[in-house]
C-alpha cells in the first residue's frame, strides 16, 4: 500500500485503527483523508486523499490542522471539493431563524449607549430603507422612539445597581469632583468603589448632575446626601475623596455633622485629600 511507504529512513509506519488514542472520525474533515490511519514513529497520522500529505490526527489534537489543510493549504484539492468543505465549516444556526422585535431593539440599545450614537442618526432618510431591508417589520423607529428606549434601560440598569449597593455588606468609598462646562454649567460626578460579593474591586459612576452656582461648601453637601438618600446607601459610606479645596473640606464637615451615628470612628476619617490634585498644585507653584 503506498500510505505506507516510509517518509524518511529510519522511521517505522504501520496502519493503526485500533488504539485508544484513535480519533472519533464522525466529522466531516474526514471524508478528505483516506480511511486508515498510520503510525509513523508512534504518532497516528491522517493521509490526505488528495496530495498524500500526513497529518497528526488523534482525540487530543483535534482536527483544526486537518481542516485547515482542505480548507487553505492542499495544492491538489479539486476547488469544487475544497469550496464544499468551506461551506460545512460555516456555522449553521440552530434552529429556523425567528425574529424577535424586543430583543432587536435591546440589542440596538445597547449598541447605541457603548457607541455612542447621537440619537438624530436615527432620523437620517437612509436609515429606515437599510432597516427595511434587513427586517421589513423593524420599521417607525424614530429618534424619539430610541431615546425613550435609551432612558428606560438607564432606568433599570439605576435600580438594579442600587439593589446591588444596598445588598452589600461591605463599605463604600466615593471620590467625587466638580467641573464647569463651556457653557458655564456645573456639573457634578459621583463615584462608587467597593467590594463585590466575589471580592472583585468594582466602580460605577452613580450620578453625572447639574450643580447651580455657586458651588459653595452647602450645595455640595446638599447635591451628594441627595445622590446617596436616592440609592439608599449614605449609611454605607466610608470614605470620600475630594480635590484639596475649601467648599469641599465644608461640604465634608456637613457630611460628617449629618451622619455621623452611621460613619465608622464617627466620621473622623471621612475625607480623603486627593493626592493627584495636591501634586498638581505642587507642580503648578515649584
Ligand atoms: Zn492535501
Amino acid at each position: 500500500m503506498s500510505s505506507l511507504q516510509l517518509e524518511a529512513s529510519g522511521t517505522s509506519e504501520s496502519t493503526d485503527n485500533s488504539s485508544s488514542q484513535t480519533p472519533n472520525r464522525r466529522a466531516p474533515i474526514w471524508e478528505y483523508y483516506e480511511p486508515e490511519l498510520v503510525r509513523i514513529d508512534g504518532a497516528l497520522k491522517a493521509i490526505c486523499k488528495y496530495c498524500g500529505t500526513k497529518l497528526i490526527a488523534n482525540r487530543k489534537s483535534g482536527t483544526n490542522s486537518l481542516r485547515t489543510h482542505i480548507a487553505e493549504y492542499c495544492p491538489k484539492v479539486p476547488s469544487d471539493d475544497r469550496n464544499r468543505f468551506v461551506a460545512t465549516m460555516k456555522k449553521k444556526p440552530d434552529g429556523p431563524f425567528t425574529f424577535n422585535k424586543h430583543r432587536s431593539r435591546d440589542l440596538m440599545i445597547a449598541w447605541i449607549v457603548r457607541a455612542d450614537v447621537a440619537f438624530n442618526k436615527f432620523d437620517d432618510e437612509g436609515f429606515e430603507p437599510w432597516m427595511e431591508s434587513l427586517q421589513p417589520t423593524f420599521s417607525g423607529i424614530g429618534r424619539q422612539t430610541i431615546r425613550n428606549d435609551c432612558v428606560a434601560k438607564f432606568e433599570r440598569a439605576k435600580i438594579e445597581l442600587r439593589s446591588e449597593l444596598q445588598s452589600l455588606s461591605s463599605r463604600i468609598c466615593f471620590t467625587s469632583d466638580l467641573w464647569t462646562s463651556n457653557q458655564k454649567l456645573g456639573y457634578l460626578c459621583v463615584i462608587a468603589h467597593y467590594i463585590g460579593p466575589d471580592f472583585v474591586l468594582k466602580k460605577k459612576i452613580i450620578a453625572f448632575k447639574d450643580v447651580k452656582y455657586p458651588h459653595t461648601g452647602v450645595a455640595i453637601e446638599e447635591a451628594i446626601t441627595t445622590i446617596l438618600t436616592d440609592y439608599g446607601i449614605k449609611e454605607k459610606m466610608f470614605t470620600i475623596t475630594l480635590d484639596n479645596a475649601a467648599n469641599n473640606k465644608t461640604a465634608c464637615d456637613l457630611l460628617q455633622e449629618s451622619g455621623k451615628q452611621d460613619m465608622l470612628f464617627g466620621g473622623e476619617h471621612l475625607l480623603v485629600r486627593c493626592c493627584a490634585h495636591i501634586l498638581t498644585f505642587l507642580c503648578k507653584t515649584v
